[in-house]
């Protein structure tokens, strides 16, 4: 399938960089074998949308509330998203779970209401360092899988190890595979075909580097990437590295 390589720019940057950054990715964009997305903080969702608009990339979002509206201070639904100009809304990243204290069934609950506001739910599971160590990986990940996503999920899970985010350190290619391999078995015995083409990203210090082999890896179809996507130069090659 056609890979897809997204962009989380978390809490980075001006209105001004933002855009300039927006367009810095969209004038590279043509011709290459990947589809781009990028997420921008809520605050710039609008203008880089408005930036990208008519372009191959994509806006998303970082997180959304899992209510349409209401008194939640502070929050942004998915349908002020979708009016915005987004498309797709990253949910449950490992930031998101460490300093907010999101659970597995509060992830859900937004991905069904980002599914239902029309945006494309991006799914974050990882295990973190200790989990790693102790031989937890593989059972910790299979139930953020079955606990995080909704029943008739159509949207993208991204594979993000805590302990490689930001850190300059990836798993092993073969730890990698294994665990894209048992994601795509939880995502076929659950959602049936539909499980078959859900796109696999892998996230955790994805670079110009190391991208083409791990996109060639059986069962990865793209990456979430952190702080390379805050370079257009090293965003752009990361997506030429998936052809
Ligand atoms: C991320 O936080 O989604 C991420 C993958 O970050 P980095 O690429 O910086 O490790």
């Amino acid at each position: 399938m056609r890979p897809l390589i997204a962009g989380n720019w978390k809490m980075h940057g001006t209105l001004a960089e933002a855009a300039a950054l927006a367009g810095a990715v969209r004038d590279g964009a043509g011709g290459l074998p990947a589809d781009l997305l990028v997420c921008p903080p809520f605050l710039h969702v609008a203008a880089v949308a408005a930036a990208l608009r008519g372009s191959a990339v994509a806006v998303g979002a970082q997180d959304c509330h899992a209510a349409a509206k209401g008194a939640h201070t502070g929050d942004v639904s998915a349908a002020m998203l979708r009016d915005a100009g987004a498309t797709h809304v990253i949910l449950g990243h490992s930031e998101r779970r460490t300093d907010h204290g999101e659970t597995d069934a509060a992830v859900r609950a937004k991905a069904a209401a980002a599914a239902g506001a029309g945006l494309v739910p991006v799914v974050c599971v990882g295990e973190t360092e200790a989990e790693r160590l102790g031989g937890q990986a593989e059972a910790v990940v299979s139930r953020q899988l079955a606990e995080s996503l909704p029943d008739g999920f159509a949207g993208v899970v991204a594979y993000e190890p805590v302990w490689a985010i930001g850190t300059g350190r990836t798993p092993t290619e073969a730890d990698i595979a294994a665990i894209h391999g048992t994601i795509r078995a939880a995502l076929a015995a659950r959602f049936g075909a539909a499980g078959g083409t859900t796109r696999i990203l892998y996230g955790g210090s994805m670079k110009p580097g190391n991208a083409a082999a791990i996109l060639a890896l059986p069962d990865v179809d793209g990456g979430l990437v952190g702080g390379a996507s805050l370079v257009a130069a090293d965003f752009l090659a990361i997506a030429r590295a998936a052809g």
